[in-house]
């Protein structure tokens, strides 16, 4: 069998240092084809646009596609008609058709006491939201009228049912060889949207696929109650676009540290999925070797195990990061006060050391 061929798209700013870091790693976990291209604030500055057709191609003919951040203050421009790096991600999800967003929040035992809410309630969370990125409010119809508009938010039974399976299968993957039962919890408001009966509707038909299961339903505000009083007793949400949106960062902030965030961009069986940091191109500290590349490589830890099917791998790295933190290595964003804070490569090589362990 070939290896697989992934596309890495370091972006801006802190991008370069965080995805050479995750190079390192991947080629002490197996053997890939790595081809690196400009995507963001780069590909601007070298071809006026922030995505060419050339690197959307490259990346939909990939196995994977491994991101860093992109954008920063060069880029920045109040022109409407200025190119922009964002434009490029926002590309990349509708040319390679990305419908399912990933985002695992599992604080590491030795960081719960970065958390903003307190270690008991935080200590043991483990959960995984899973939102619709290409349909609801963000892309129906919208408008001025006047001095009134609207947005509509449309979805159709296809697209909820392909986003409800890829929930279930993720919770099913996350329980695998655990002995526990894999919950999934979709998150709606049917007590007032026709869409949301629609979405509790399409994903009650599609449940008994997966008896395995146990589903339950949630109305939003609830379920945003619920995130910050027991973040411990969830597993999978699933939702729509916009309470995806709200709801993924509500739970990111549970961690408190923004540098230990990945997440994966998923799309039909078989396409390759983008698999990125949830945090930006840090600017602030762009250059001087201390961003913190442990995203990156959970976010590559994603890649293997949603994106090439290799979860054995996956939980190698995860575990090599757990280590890492067990011991004490923090790079500056994590150092608590009387800590001493090491920079990217001293990280990236006690992860490899525990790899290798
Ligand atoms: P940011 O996430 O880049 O930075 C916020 C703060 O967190 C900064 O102080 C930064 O130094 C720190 N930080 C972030 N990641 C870090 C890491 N890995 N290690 C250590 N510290 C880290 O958000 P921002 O400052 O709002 O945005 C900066 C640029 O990034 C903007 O141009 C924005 O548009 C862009 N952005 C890109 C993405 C993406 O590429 N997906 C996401 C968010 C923001």
């Amino acid at each position: 069998m070939s290896a697989p061929r992934i596309v890495m798209l370091p972006g801006d700013g802190i991008g370069p240092e965080i995805i050479g870091a995750a190079k390192r790693l991947l080629e002490a976990i197996g053997e890939f084809e790595f081809e690196e291209r400009l995507m963001g604030g780069c590909s601007i500055d070298a071809h006026g646009t922030a995505l060419t057709d050339e690197v959307l191609e490259a990346c939909r003919a990939a196995d994977a596609v491994l991101l860093g951040a992109v954008g920063g203050p060069k880029w920045d421009s109040t022109d409407p008609g200025a190119p922009r790096p964002e434009q490029g991600l926002l590309g990349l999800r509708k040319g390679m058709g990305l419908y399912a967003n990933l985002r695992p929040v599992r604080p590491s035992p030795a960081l719960v006491s970065a958390s903003p809410l307190r270690e008991e309630r935080i200590a043991g969370t483990d959960l995984l939201v899973v939102r619709e990125l290409t349909g609801g409010i963000y892309f129906g119809d919208s408008g001025r009228d006047g001095d009134s508009a609207h947005d509509t938010c449309e979805y159709s039974a296809a697209e909820i049912e392909r986003i409800a399976r890829v929930g279930f299968e993720a919770a099913q993957r996350r329980a695998e060889g655990s002995g526990r039962k894999p919950r999934v919890t979709s998150v709606d408001k049917a007590n007032v949207l026709e869409t949301s009966r629609l979405w509790r509707e399409v994903v009650g038909r599609v449940a008994p696929d997966y008896p395995d299961v146990e589903l339950n339903h949630l109305l939003v505000d609830n379920a945003a109650m619920q995130l910050v009083s027991r973040p411990a007793d969830f597993d999978v949400i699933v939702t729509e676009n916009l309470f995806g949106d709200i709801l993924s960062d509500e739970s990111a902030m549970l961690t408190g540290s923004l540098g230990m965030l990945p997440s994966a961009s998923l799309g039909a069986d078989g396409e390759p999925g983008l698999f990125e940091p949830v945090h930006g191109s840090a600017p602030d500290i762009a250059g001087q070797g201390i961003a913190n590349p442990l995203a990156t490589f959970l976010s590559a830890a994603m890649m293997l195990r949603h994106g090439l099917g290799r979860a054995d791998d996956a939980a190698r790295i995860d575990s090599a990061v757990d280590a890492v933190l067990d011991r004490g290595l923090r790079t500056p964003d994590l150092a608590g006060e009387g800590e001493t804070a090491v920079g990217t490569d001293e990280v990236t090589e006690a992860v490899l050391a525990e790899l290798n362990a």
